[in-house]
């Protein structure tokens, strides 16, 4: 049996932040990931300033990501193009296609120290229901803080019960790369409007990511939360939206199959003894935007840094603090989404939020994850004032929700 600090499940952004953090303290950490060095996520691999942060924080280079100066939003015939704000986080954020950006981030774990095995499943070891090490192929690895970073789905969240909240909201979302002379554009776009075949109107949104390597990544994503989410068909939603793109981008075929993927917003549970969940498999994904990564990356360094600091409490003040963080955030999200389910709310709303410079700025703020109830100024105004309205509007939105 080995003996380590630290086992990780799952070499994803949230894995290689706990294991980069942890190594470079001197840890003595293992990261197991089921796929191959270099393997590939379903992602719209868009980063914000805040994700660009979160990068800093682990002293990450990203020269090798392309750099983004702002976000295009499109609302049927209104198009606003903003820059980045700059202040509380970076004024840039970049597209950085997922291969080359976990490779980054778990080569620097790797260098940091932390022993990382490749294509191996791992499962959490359960005895009297605490997390004492991890079984991987036959074999058990003991460990006083098991990192379940083990993405949206899996056989080691369904073992902890970080699993979704059943009536919670989640998003699905597709996409694949396109060449595009307009692969270098600084500006990522988002298109607001979208319809599924029926012309009901998505809460959602459809993006053109520019890469800079010659390819865009094309996507669309949608919230459960809308009407008739289950007939929903993701493929021929990508293909209506690529046909719209097709022209202002002079895109070329798919470079390959859409892919789909889920995208966890809330978790029954994201600690317990011995182990915490980070990013996706701990539900934390922004309902606004559908941003995973930073939230991958700052629980990932978060739950590293209170294991060193204290390995006895770090689980319990993992949960507390992830909860005073983001909890209230995305709780607002997820109330949103109620809202937005409505295709007339949605209509109406849209043209509010595109509609005059300074709501589009404030519309920017949220979609780029840029704001919270604590910000200063106008932005953290609103949200606060939406937290509250949404608060005390949740039992009627739950009721009335929109037929998935
Ligand atoms: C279509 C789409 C577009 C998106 N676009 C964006 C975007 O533009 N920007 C953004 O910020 N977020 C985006 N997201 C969300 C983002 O992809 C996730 O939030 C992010 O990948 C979460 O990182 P993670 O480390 O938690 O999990 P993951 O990146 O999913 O990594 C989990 C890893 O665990 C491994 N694993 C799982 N189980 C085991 C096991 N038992 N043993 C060993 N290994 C295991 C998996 O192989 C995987 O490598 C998008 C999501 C989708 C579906």
């Amino acid at each position: 049996m080995r003996k380590v600090d630290i086992a990780v499940i799952g070499g994803g952004p949230g894995g290689a932040a706990a294991a980069v953090r942890g190594a470079r303290a001197g840890l003595d950490v293992v990261v197991f990931e089921k796929g191959v060095h270099g393997r590939d996520k379903v992602c719209g691999d868009g980063l914000t300033p805040r994700a660009i942060a979160a990068l800093d924080e682990l002293d990450i280079s990203y020269a090798d990501a392309h750099h983004i100066d702002g976000l295009r939003m499109i609302a049927g015939k209104v198009t606003r193009e903003l820059d980045w704000p700059g202040g509380l986080f970076p004024a840039h954020g970049a597209v950085w296609p997922r291969r080359r950006l976990d490779a980054a981030l778990i080569d620097a774990a790797a260098k940091a120290g932390a022993e990382i095995v490749y294509g191996v499943e791992a499962l959490p070891r359960l005895v009297d229901g605490r997390v004492t090490g991890v079984d991987v192929g036959g074999e058990t690895w003991q460990a006083d803080l098991v990192v379940l970073a083990a993405g949206a789905t899996g056989q080691a969240g369904r073992m902890l019960g970080a699993v979704r909240v059943e009536d919670e909201t989640f998003g699905l979302a597709i996409r694949t790369y396109v060449e595009s002379p307009r692969h270098a554009d600084r500006h990522i776009e988002a298109c607001l409007t979208l319809s599924d075949e029926r012309g009901t109107a998505v809460p959602g949104y459809g993006w053109m990511f520019p890469a800079g390597d010659g390819t865009v990544n094309l996507g669309v994503g949608a919230l459960s939360t809308m009407k008739g989410f289950k007939r929903l068909n993701l493929n021929r939603m990508v293909e209506s939206y690529a046909s719209l793109v097709r022209e202002s981008w002079e895109t070329s075929e798919f470079l390959q199959r859409p892919r789909a993927w889920r995208l966890p917003m809330s978790a029954q549970k994201r600690h317990g003894p011995g182990w915490v969940a980070v990013g996706d498999a701990a539900g934390l994904i922004n309902p606004m935007n559908g941003e995973g990564i930073d939230y991958a990356l700052e629980t990932g360094i978060l739950a590293a840094d209170l294991f060193v600091d204290d390995p006895v409490d770090c689980a319990g003040r993992y949960d507390h603090e992830v909860a005073n963080r983001f909890d209230g955030f995305l709780r607002t999200g997820r109330r949103f989404s109620l809202l937005i389910g409505h295709p007339w709310i949605l209509r109406g709303g849209l043209r509010i939020a595109v509609g005059t410079d300074p709501i589009a700025k404030i519309t920017l703020q949220v979609m780029g994850n840029l704001v919270d109830v604590d910000t200063p100024g106008a932005s953290g105004r609103v949200l606060r004032l939406a937290d509250r309205s949404l608060g005390l509007a949740e039992p009627l939105l739950r009721r009335t929700r929109a037929k998935p």
